[in-house]
């Protein structure tokens, strides 16, 4: 008899070789580990020292007495902060569990693993230190003040999977209330993204942004944000759809974000879909129909982000439309807000602009664009990987340029 261990990335994965090895002869099971679980065993960021401390001088210096000094200094000059703290490169993640990735409302103690990613996804990227504030409130009131209290220390405020529509006033009210960018990446950094691989799109098939006719469908975080940067990107047709079909002035049922967006037609998704230049799918898994996207016009651009399945799957209508993106690594143009926020903050943070305003947005979505060469652009690239190192500091600048050019960077 042999005894093995079985090493497997996911519980799926490991039963999967659990049960082919039992029908092995003379092979025990000892072990199974789970890669995925082991890794996160004690957390997945820690927080590092940046200066030595082996003696009684270095103590003196950095602790008291030393830093009493630089106390003064900051009381003395509140600017100093930046000089003297870890403020100007440290950026909180806030979340109050309420919309954690796909999965729902899982409060506070379950998003914190998504947030640690984050904060690496923040250093990996862009060398910025993150920390995950996982708020154990859903009240948007207490939301706003213990963000703005939390202010002194951070740089940067990214909103992460906060449920709509709570998201938008939380977001709105910290804007103005605080004099450090406020950044949710659900709703913008996705439509920063989009818009990018709008842009290549738009490009293959020679259309423009004022001609098109593009369904937005999801009324959520993300789709409100794509719509709201689409038109400031110069889109004029714009259908949204949520759950219950067309987002048409005849509905008494929308919230205010909706109705921003209220056309005259009304229906169905399969009858916003007849006849459209683009989809965005930003709602649900395989709510999209091989007839639905054969009914668009000709050369359709089909963006199905639902994760981690999207609206439609690629193979089933990929030789009916010019180009499909998705929200997924394992298929060609992948549309992820990682090319996007590690790059707006890094920016942000390093002319301490005050805000992020639309004109970065915009600025960012060209940049990302841009990278992908004219000849290079075809309908399985529209964007640049997530791992092009480019990407980070190409939005860094774009977002910069912007800030400065608009007055709200601060040095
Ligand atoms: P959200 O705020 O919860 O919004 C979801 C929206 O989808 C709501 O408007 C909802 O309609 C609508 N919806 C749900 N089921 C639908 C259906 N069967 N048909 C039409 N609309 C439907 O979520 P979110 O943060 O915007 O994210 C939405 C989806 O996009 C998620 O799957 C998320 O993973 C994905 N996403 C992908 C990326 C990416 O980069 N690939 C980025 C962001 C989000 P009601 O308003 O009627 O409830
Ligand atoms: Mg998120």
């Amino acid at each position: 008899t042999r005894d093995i261990t079985v090493d497997a990335a996911s519980t799926e994965h490991a039963e999967t070789i659990v049960q082919a090895v039992k029908a092995l002869p003379d092979i025990k099971v000892l072990n199974v580990y789970d890669r995925t679980f082991n890794l996160h065993r004690g957390g997945k960021i820690s927080i590092a020292s940046r200066i030595p401390l082996k003696s009684v001088s270095d103590l003196a210096m950095a602790y008291t007495p030393g830093v009493g000094r630089i106390c003064t200094a900051i009381a003395q000059n509140p600017e100093e902060v930046y000089n003297l703290t870890i403020k100007k490169n440290t950026v909180a993640i806030v979340t109050d569990g309420s919309a954690v990735l796909g999965l729902g409302n899982l409060g506070p103690d379950a998003a914190l693993p998504v947030m640690e990613g984050k904060a690496m996804l923040f250093k990996e990227f862009a060398g910025i230190d993150a920390f995950p504030i996982c708020l154990a409130t859903q009240d948007t009131d207490e939301i706003v003040r213990t963000v703005k209290n939390l202010a002194p220390v951070f740089g940067g405020v990214n909103l992460e999977d906060i449920a709509a529509p709570r998201c938008f006033e939380i977001e709105r009210r910290l804007r103005s209330e605080l004099d450090i960018p406020v950044f949710h990446d659900d709703q913008h950094g996705t439509a920063i993204v989009t818009l990018a691989a709008l842009f290549n799109a738009l490009k293959l098939v020679h259309k423009s942004m004022a001609e098109i006719r593009i369904v937005i469908n999801g009324a959520g975080a993300a789709g409100v944000a794509i719509a709201r940067l689409l038109r400031k990107a110069g889109a004029e047709k714009i259908w949204m759809c949520d759950s219950k079909g067309i987002i048409s002035t005849s509905r008494t049922d929308l919230t205010e974000e909706k109705r921003e967006f209220a056309v005259k037609a009304q229906g169905t998704l399969a009858g916003a879909m007849q006849g459209a230049d683009v989809f965005i799918g930003v709602s649900a898994p395989g709510v999209l129909t091989p007839e639905m996207v054969q009914s668009m016009a000709k050369d359709a651009i089909v963006f199905a982000m639902a994760n981690p399945i999207p609206e439609i799957q690629p193979e089933l209508v990929s030789k009916d439309v010019a180009v499909i993106a998705t929200g997924r690594s394992d298929y060609p143009n992948q549309i992820n807000n990682v090319l996007a926020f590690p790059g707006v903050f890094r920016g942000a943070l390093d002319c301490r602009a005050g805000t992020i305003s639309i004109r970065m947005y915009l600025e960012a979505a060209s940049a990302i664009a841009s990278l992908v060469k004219p000849s290079d652009l075809n309908r399985e690239h529209i964007i640049p990987s997530v791992f092009d190192e480019r990407v980070v500091t190409a939005v860094a600048a774009a977002v910069q340029r912007a800030a400065r050019e608009e007055g709200i960077a601060q040095s």
